[in-house]
């Protein structure tokens, strides 16, 4: 008999984005003259940018040439991608971090939910409420204890640390879905809780570029002492067009440990490694030879491009919802805009009615856990056109 993990039957039935594209096809389908403008998932409208093209097609011909083939790559990624992050987002910044320290991957979203493989199941986990899924459902399947830090408008969406020890943290800022920030205090409060407790934060950090504001920290590891507690992910996917060619990284550094129940520390680099070698074959070098060329100078002007068009995006949907007498969060240093739904409604009913009422698709909060209820994300992912079209119609549906 094959027993299954029964961890998976905790998992809430079905997942947000299937059940919003059932009700968005069960629309379309009875109501086919009408244009249902998607400000919903988060994937990106812009292409792959030219730079990183160029770099592809450049790596391609390379590999079709017995000289230029290559196989089996480093499962920790290439060394000239690993060199230029080491330089280009951390020694640019004044943080030292060693190639050796970064493991490039096929997605912050595999990297994070593959992470928990090298802790024990015995740890408490806390995790952040509203959130991206993936770390609460990758440590449902796993089984562990799980407290909710809830980020609500009540504590300017900056989570308390919690009241108890907590042995994991996840932290994701510039966040989704709330598009709100921590500034480098606020974080800084948390390197040293986990000090404190000898806990890990696992860093999300995929919405970094879009950071406008002085004070907020790109990297965790502006925050002294955070090479001993934490654990960073980074993504190209919403940057450069990569959403659907897939590469991200993670960075371990040297100084962090975990403990054997015995109390003997452990590097997680080391432990990270292995699971890498054991599981892993590494990202395509063409894949990576495009995320080299993010670095370049043409690579970074085109990213620049890109993010400063989603976040006009965002100012719009900011701009234009608050105009029509929403309260709104968010979209100033993160693609993401996060409302709050009209008195009385739940995210859902919302969810309906402006699908229904102004052919709008956007996320419902509740979606992202308990206390995003009440609440609902639009992204800055579109086309301006499409934008300014929704927020058009949101101001005149108010009226
Ligand atoms: N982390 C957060 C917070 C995200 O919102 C997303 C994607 O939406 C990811 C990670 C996934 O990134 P990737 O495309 O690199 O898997």
């Amino acid at each position: 008999m094959s027993y299954i993990n029964e961890n998976f039957l905790e998992l809430q039935d079905s997942y947000l984005f299937s059940t919003i594209a059932k009700k968005v096809a069960k629309f379309t389908k009875e109501n086919p003259e009408k244009k249902v403008i998607k400000l919903g998932i988060g994937d990106v409208t812009k292409p792959i940018i030219p730079a990183c093209l160029e770099a592809m097609h450049k790596a391609v011909d390379e590999m079709g040439t017995e000289e230029g083939f290559k196989g089996y790559g480093p499962e920790q990624g290439y060394s000239f991608l690993r060199k230029a992050i080491v330089e280009n987002d951390y020694m640019a910044r004044g943080i030292e971090i060693e190639e050796d320290e970064i493991f490039v991957s096929d997605g912050a979203k595999c990297d994070c939910g593959n992470i928990v493989d090298i802790f024990s199941q015995s740890n408490k986990v806390a995790i952040t409420d509203p959130v991206y899924p993936v770390y609460l459902d990758t440590n449902i399947m796993s089984g562990r204890e799980i407290v909710y830090l809830p980020v609500i408008e009540e504590n300017n969406f900056k989570p308390a640390l919690p009241k108890e020890k907590v042995d994991l943290i996840y932290l994701c800022f510039p966040n989704n879905p709330t598009g709100t920030v921590l500034e480098k205090e606020d974080l800084r409060k948390w390197v040293n809780y986990a000090k404190e407790n000898q806990s890990v934060i696992l860093y999300d950090s995929a919405y970094e570029a879009f950071i406008t504001e002085k004070d907020v920290p790109h990297s965790i590891y502006e925050i002294e002492g955070a090479k001993e507690v934490a654990i960073e992910f980074k993504s190209y996917s919403k940057i450069a067009g990569f959403t659907g060619v897939r590469c991200a990284y993670v960075v371990i550094p040297k100084a962090l440990k975990g403990y054997t129940k015995q109390g003997e520390e452990i590097s997680l680099n080391k432990l990270w490694n292995r699971r890498t070698c054991t599981k892993f074959n590494g990202v395509s070098y063409i894949v990576q030879r495009a995320a080299e060329a993010t670095y370049s100078v043409e690579g970074k002007k085109q990213i620049i491009q890109n993010i400063n068009a989603y976040l006009e995006n965002a100012k719009i949907i900011k701009e234009g919802l608050e105009e029509a007498g929403f309260t709104v969060y968010g979209g100033v240093n993160s693609p993401y805009v996060w409302l709050k739904v009209p008195d009385g409604m739940t995210s859902w009913e919302f969810f309906d009615k402006l699908l229904e009422e102004v052919n709008i698709v956007g996320t419902p909060g509740s979606g992202f856990g308990e206390h995003g209820e009440g609440y609902f994300r639009l992204t800055a992912f579109g086309t301006k056109e499409n934008t300014r079209e929704a927020i058009e119609r949101i101001k005149n549906w108010k009226k």
